[in-house]
């Protein structure tokens, strides 16, 4: 909970965010100098580096561009990007946007070893500290030449949104880099950038787009996260979200994506636990949720079971199979049928054409009270 000393100052200069565009310009590349910290106050990494608005004129001149670049109002330009003073609290919506932009992240699994691993259910990220994460992206039709991505972290939590994400203290004491203070780094790239917002604080990290590689359908890059979840006077505990926008040179979002993100010592057991809650929570599908409620059938694979049952032999109908019911009475009747099933198999053997049996070949087991429970569900 840092208070922005600045805060008053910021608050006057807001109004210029209605004026036009260099005026704005004008009172984002000048901040006051006791807005921006020692640590990342290097002539090279100015918050937004005046070349580009050359270079908007220069791709212009030269690439014969969409004429509709001429008419940005100077509010488009100032609002999504990178130019801070109208975007206190980033935007967390996903957006794919012209470009279809996507991510996707590699199947690590959720064993004990794995140090970043990626819940779908979740859209959460688990991962150990200062581990790399690899991120692909994906695009169904190309971005402008000289895109960025960019990383941003953000309080998943409305109590905590307006606090800006930024390493602990003891994080930032032990390490030496110029970026220190920042939660998230791209590794394996020398161009990628650090950037602190001077009016909103907020840092975030950018990286050229590239294009995939040939026969490569998408780009990777890596992350790491340089807190724990946990860390005192950091995150604390708190759950925060990654936002990654694919952005225009001169800062346009062109698409976003937002996963939440818990940095942990052990990645694979925490997003197992958590999806295990998840689903314990009633968060499932229709169907699966409606089947709890009668029974759970141990073995997995009830499809191919039940396509296999049309043709199925003696010899599958000797597997067995585990019924949990919940009730007594359920329980006591549900047993009844099956003995009374075991009972009419002992008879049947000399008698196999019974009509029951030749349309639904009984088991020796429970399996045929599996079948039942699903179709009732599927009513
Ligand atoms: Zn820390």
């Amino acid at each position: 909970m840092m208070e922005d000393p600045s805060f008053d100052s910021l608050q006057l200069s807001l109004p210029l965010s209605q004026d036009s565009f260099i005026q704005l310009w004008d009172s984002v590349v000048t901040p006051p100098i006791s807005t921006i910290p020692t640590a990342d106050n290097e002539p090279h990494h100015p918050w937004r580096p005046q070349m580009d608005i050359l270079l908007i004129n220069d791709q212009v001149l030269t690439e014969g561009f969409d004429e509709n670049l001429f008419e940005l109002p100077a509010e488009i330009l100032a609002k999504d990007g990178v130019t801070p003073p109208s975007s206190t609290v980033p935007v967390t919506t996903d957006y794919p946007g012209e470009c279809g932009f996507q991510l996707r992240f590699q199947k690590s699994g959720t064993a004990k070893s794995v140090t970043s691993t990626f819940s779908e259910v979740l859209n959460k990220l688990y991962c150990q500290l200062a581990k790399t994460s690899p991120v692909e992206v994906l695009v169904s039709k190309e971005p402008p030449q000289g895109a960025v991505l960019r990383a941003t972290a953000v309080y998943k939590k409305t109590e905590h949104v307006a606090d800006v994400v930024r390493r602990c203290p003891h994080h930032q004491n032990e390490d030496t880099a110029e970026h220190r203070s920042h939660l998230i780094r791209v590794e394996g790239s020398q161009r990628a950038q650090y950037f602190e917002d001077p009016h909103t604080k907020r840092q975030s990290v950018t990286v050229p787009y590239e294009r995939p590689q040939l026969g490569s359908e998408m780009t990777t890059f890596l992350l790491s996260f340089m807190c724990n979840s946990s860390c005192m006077g950091g995150m604390n505990r708190r759950p925060i979200l990654t936002i990654l926008t694919l952005e225009t040179p001169e800062g346009l979002v062109l698409g976003r994506r937002c996963f939440e993100v818990r940095v942990c010592a052990c990645p694979g057991r925490d997003r197992k636990t958590e999806e295990e809650n998840n689903s314990k929570m009633g968060n499932g599908t229709k169907q699966t949720k409606k089947r709890s409620m009668y029974f759970v059938s141990a073995p997995a694979t009830t499809s191919t079971k039940k396509s296999k049952s049309a043709s199925s032999t003696e010899e599958e109908d000797k597997e067995e199979f585990v019924l949990n019911v919940r009730g007594r009475e359920r329980y006591e009747m549900l047993k009844k049928i099956n003995d009374g099933l075991e009972l009419l198999d002992k008879d049947g053997k000399s008698k196999p054409k019974v009509s029951v049996k030749t349309e639904l070949p009984l088991p020796s087991s429970g399996k045929r009270l599996l079948h039942k429970g699903e179709k009732s569900d599927s009513d």
